[in-house]
């Protein structure tokens, strides 16, 4: 007997109960941290019959975090809700935040800044070395700059931590109020969004009767994922979690996931506690580095943007998706039935990958 079935005895209730008494407690745990709403929630939970079809794997699903409404939408619009709340309490005249040049979490920034009313400032790191007019002008830096943010860049391998508190003293200096979000978002305050996202997803497969047996998703500043593993611990789920890298090896992309998930959960103030073997992450999609095309990315995004009308990025959500379609090949998920892709947005950024592809001319 496990613990959720003693306790579902003990309790007199049927394991889709205490799931669904477990998302309540968990719904009021997180009621008690300020929040502002920037988004769209909940974001659907949608089937993808063509791609299942073609891959003849499990049936797939997708959670459409590409679909949170803030300036185009994706993951980040999640974690900015907990920590604009915070700067708006502290009293926050000035956002700063940091990401590479086709930063997604910084466009989402400026976007959150300018709805609250907040100056932003943002140092994009040149992790790639592109000078591709589109990478470094379009895209999500053409979005930055309509949201009215000032754009600074940075050389590769500067340490952005340590740049953005010069930037603060400079603005304190200034009479400003500056309030430094990590990049990513990706603090025990940011991944309450995801923690949130947990208990969301699964009350919604509740409510259409679907059992999900694995999530899977792109995971980069670890924020997403250590929030996601927080949340699905909180309520006894027993869905499997696997995270597609983007950028570091595999065991310093773990040990990220889970010191994050462990803080988030001390956050939380529940006395959860975190087991390693729920981190999981595969980093053998990352190709050539962080923001750098290859093949099966290429190959990803063409499949669902032919086969279900999707949208993916180059960066994060296309590399993820090359790990859930190969893995399927493999056979990682034989034997489980259904599997959601958490779509986490991104594909502003195409408009600065846009001769990546490869695409034909007109016609005639
Ligand atoms: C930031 C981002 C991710 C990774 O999320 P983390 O919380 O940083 O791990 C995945 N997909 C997209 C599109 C992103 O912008």
């Amino acid at each position: 007997m496990t613990d959720t079935d003693l306790i579902a005895e003990r309790e007199n209730q049927t394991p889709a109960e205490l799931t669904l008494s477990l998302c309540k407690d968990l719904s009021m745990t997180l009621a008690k941290f300020p929040k502002v709403r920037l988004g769209h929630f909940p974001t659907p939970l949608e089937p993808m019959d063509r791609l299942s079809e073609q891959l003849g794997g499990p049936r797939l699903w997708v959670k459409r975090d590409d679909c949170t409404g803030l300036s185009t939408g994706g993951n980040k619009t999640r974690k900015l809700e907990y920590l604009m709340a915070v700067a708006q309490e502290e009293g926050a005249d000035t956002i700063i935040t940091q990401g590479a040049t086709q930063s997604n979490h910084a466009r989402q920034t400026t976007a959150a800044s300018a709805k609250l009313g907040m100056a932003c400032h943002i140092l994009l790191e040149d992790r790639t070395g592109s000078n591709d007019p589109n990478y470094i002008l379009n895209g999500n830096v053409l979005l930055d700059r309509l949201h009215g943010a000032s754009v600074s860049k940075r050389g590769s391998g500067i340490d952005m931590n340590d740049e953005m508190e010069t930037l603060a003293d400079k603005l304190r200096a200034d009479g400003k109020q500056p309030y430094i979000i990590p990049g990513g978002g990706s603090n025990a305050i940011g991944a309450l969004g995801y923690v949130n996202c947990a208990r969301e997803l699964v009350e919604q497969a509740a409510s259409l009767g679907l059992n999900i047996d694995a999530l899977i998703h792109a995971t980069g500043s670890s924020g997403t994922q250590a929030g996601l593993v927080a949340g699905l611990t909180a309520i006894q789920s027993d869905i499997h979690l696997l995270g597609i890298g983007v950028r570091a090896p595999k065991e310093k992309q773990e040990q990220m996931v889970f010191d994050l998930a462990q803080k988030t959960a001390d956050h939380m103030g529940t006395g959860l506690q975190i087991a390693r073997s729920d981190v999981r992450a595969n980093t053998d999609y990352v190709g050539p580095g962080y923001g750098l095309p290859t093949d099966g990315m290429i190959e990803a995004v063409k499949l669902l943007a032919q086969t279900e009308g999707l949208l993916f990025d180059p960066v994060y959500s296309g590399k993820g998706l090359d790990g859930l379609i190969d893995q399927i090949r493999k056979g990682y998920f034989d034997g489980m039935n259904d599997v959601v892709f958490l779509h986490t947005g991104g594909s502003a950024a195409l408009f600065g990958y846009a001769d990546t592809f490869g695409l034909p001319g007109y016609s005639d």
